[in-house]
């Protein structure tokens, strides 16, 4: 066991010692925090593939319940096509996007995803009406 992690283990056992430890990282903050921020933006500018892939794991778990191996086994269980138009997914920005949650959910393009957001109730009664209006329309003028 790391040295943090002892620390942490520690804290959940002890709460005086968390109150003790979370003053000391207050204070620290307080002496430190532009030093601690220049060197945040100096390793975020040196490292964007990590700082990208550590916000997608994180999105993916803290959003969506879902691990990034539950994510690769359902990318392959769909044969890396959407779940909505069966087309193949390409490479950003055209990444795929997660509907739903925990066990129960499915990868979509990002503008298929759009596309389902829009499908309320309402948007399908205006919809509708406007095919209505629009199907009788001449769609082109003849020149004679
Ligand atoms: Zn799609």
């Amino acid at each position: 066991m790391s040295t943090s992690e002892q620390k942490r283990l520690k804290c959940k056992l002890d709460p005086v010692y968390a109150e003790k430890q979370r003053e000391y990282y207050r204070r620290y903050w307080g002496a430190n925090h532009e030093k601690i921020r220049e060197r945040q933006r100096r390793y975020q500018e040196a490292n964007p593939e990590k700082i990208r892939e550590q916000y997608r794991v994180s999105n993916l778990k803290c959003r969506h319940g879902i691990s990034t191996s539950a994510y690769h086994d359902k990318l392959i269980a769909q044969a890396g096509r959407c779940s909505i138009c069966k087309e193949a997914f390409r490479n950003q920005p055209n990444n795929p996007v997660v509907y739903g949650a925990g066990g129960d959910f499915d990868l979509l393009h990002p503008d298929c995803m759009q596309l389902i957001s829009k499908l309320s109730p309402k948007w399908l009664v205006q919809y509708h009406a406007f095919m209505k209006k629009v199907a009788t329309r001449a769609t082109r003028v003849r020149c004679e």
